[in-house]
């Protein structure tokens, strides 16, 4: 058994924007500042600690409700930006979610940044969603291995819901796009895939090392070999 678990953002879509457009509205509206996310890094974090950056650098208060209130405001926005801001699913992920749910040898996760929720949004938004059957996320954790460490126990408990055990021998895969997702990869012991449709260099995510590093997602004879080989 094969378990992935995918990253959204630089790897499965780019959402042209719409994510960030959104915290930058909220921080206006919301919170006064403008142009507020300037200076902040998105790429390969989760929603929590990018929000946790924000305040900091705006001298807004980390609290429940401040961050409740980002929260419900994302949510009522994002669909409209990414209407507003079309993005696009990246090369050959269409036929690999496809080829891989075909297989029962192989379940599908998600391990983002991205809030639950979020997540759901910008997957429907393409399609994609109904493929992935549980996830990591980043409601709560500010480190993304923690996202990793959630992901995989959704992974476990979602087996043993379906077949009444888990198995223990399954071979993890994290399929991302940041060197964030190859350390994410790493610290559950699992096998990391890097792709270049994100926003970083061959050099860049090269340096980690990744056990394989890919242009796009098209070349899925290469990545069903992959998952051919035994365990
Ligand atoms: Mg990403």
């Amino acid at each position: 058994m094969h378990i992935c678990l995918f990253d959204i953002d630089g790897t499965l879509i780019r959402s042209g924007g719409a994510g960030q457009g959104t915290f930058e509205v909220i921080l206006e509206q919301h919170f006064g500042i403008v142009e507020g996310c300037e200076g902040v890094s998105f790429s390969g974090r989760t929603d929590r600690a990018i929000l946790r950056d924000l305040f900091a650098r705006h001298a807004i208060e980390d609290s429940e409700d401040n961050w409740n209130t980002f929260r419900e405001a994302y949510l009522e926005l994002l669909p409209q930006k990414m209407s507003e801001r079309p993005g696009w699913v990246l090369p050959g992920v269409v036929e690999l979610l496809a080829e891989l749910t075909a297989r029962d040898d192989v379940l599908l996760g998600l391990l983002t940044g991205n809030l639950a929720e979020g997540a759901r949004l910008k997957l429907s938004h393409y399609g994609l969603f109904d493929h992935f059957r549980f996830g990591g996320f980043g409601d709560v954790h500010v480190d993304r291995n923690d996202v990793a460490r959630d992901a995989l126990a959704n992974a476990r408990a979602y087996q043993e819901e379906t077949n009444g055990s888990s198995n223990g021998d399954a071979e993890v895969w994290v399929i991302g796009d940041t060197p964030l997702d190859v350390a994410a990869a790493r610290a559950i012991d699992a096998r990391a895939i890097a792709v270049l449709t994100g926003w970083h260099s061959r050099e860049r995510l090269g340096v980690t090392e990744p056990d394989l590093l890919l242009d796009d997602l098209t070349d899925t004879e290469t990545l069903l070999a992959l998952w051919d080989q035994p365990v």
